[in-house]
């Protein structure tokens, strides 16, 4: 079981240390553009995972290993970004707890689905940054987009996002996905003005970079530029950043196990052939190490825009 994982070159984190305490995939949400594939338990069930001891030990680990072959600057931020909904974990506040040790920042990306519950809105106060998924107060098109569990209501979840803004003091921020597909005029504008009511500190703008679980592409260039536009009108230009396509190579890998490496990071995060090629280069270690794993059922090449990707071999995938 490998919990802790990266560092990775994060868009809005910078070098992130992942922490991905939930196992494959659980979600209340199966979003048409997961990048883990497909939700096989779809949940609003909070439960216990792993024992936060063992998280803390497994990030503790990470953190030495890497200090010690990289040095101490290192990371930005300890991450919760796990293959499923952060906040299903109902140790989360414990596992917080036990991670202060660190002094370094920690963040949480959240789907928002369960904020709307008062001890999830209390767990996640807890922490230094909160990224929040919002990708239409439009319910259709959530609908349509997040696939949301049965249970769930846009209308909960979107009150309980103002409830947390009113009480948390940390850094806050918000993402938008965008896909391609129709975007009334109204939704846009609707999901604008709620972003600027959450006056979050960024509202990110991000479209599928990689390989999704539908077969998605990203938002047609004029149709994603139209969104920035009005986003930027209502919300203000300063706020609202689009992503850039690529989130840069400064993946950092420890050596002394490379194929778990290398599969704790593609559980949650595909990685793009010609980056994996760099950090092996780096490592002075061949590409055979890849080809190896695909052959051995570990990891699986996929194609998105015309780039390789690879990814560990998880079952949200193989049912495709
Ligand atoms: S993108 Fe996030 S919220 Fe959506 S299905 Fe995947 S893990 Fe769940």
């Amino acid at each position: 079981m490998t919990i802790a994982f990266g560092p990775v070159p994060s868009r809005r984190l910078g070098k992130s240390l992942g922490i991905n305490n939930i196992p494959c995939k659980f979600c209340s949400y199966d979003c048409i553009y997961c990048q883990v594939g497909k939700t096989i338990n779809k949940t609003t069930e909070r439960r216990n995972f792993y024992n936060p001891y063992d998280i803390f030990s497994s990030v503790k680990e990470k953190i030495n290993k890497i200090i010690s072959e990289n040095g101490k600057n290192s990371f930005d931020y300890l991450t919760f970004v796990a293959d499923g909904e952060p906040t299903l974990d109902i140790n989360i506040t414990k596992e917080v707890e036990l991670l202060r040790e660190f002094d370094i920042p920690i963040a949480i990306i959240s789907n928002s689905s369960l904020i709307w519950r008062e001890d999830v809105k209390n767990d996640l106060l807890n922490f230094d940054l909160v990224s929040l998924k919002i990708d239409s107060t439009d319910c259709s098109l959530w609908k349509r987009i997040n696939r949301p569990h049965e249970k769930l209501s846009l209308e909960t979840i979107l009150n309980g996002i103002l409830e947390f803004r009113d009480d948390y003091r940390g850094k806050l921020i918000t993402e938008t996905m965008i896909v391609d597909i129709q975007y009334p005029e109204e939704a846009i504008e609707k999901t604008a003005e709620f972003l600027k009511e959450v006056n979050p500190d960024k509202c990110y703008i991000n479209t599928p970079i990689r390989p999704p679980s539908e077969k998605i592409t990203p938002p047609k260039k004029e149709i994603l530029l139209k969104i920035i536009d009005v986003f930027s009108k209502i919300i203000g230009k300063e706020k609202v950043i689009p992503l850039r396509a690529f989130e840069g190579s400064e993946f950092i890998l420890s050596t002394t196990n490379i194929e778990e490496e290398i599969l704790a990071i593609t559980s949650v995060h595909p990685i793009r052939e010609k980056v994996i090629k760099e950090l092996l280069t780096k490592k002075n270690i061949t590409y055979e190490t890849i080809e190896k794993m695909v052959k051995e059922g570990k990891l699986i090449k996929l194609n998105h825009c015309g780039e390789t990707f690879y990814m560990k071999n998880i079952k949200s995938r193989k049912q495709f």
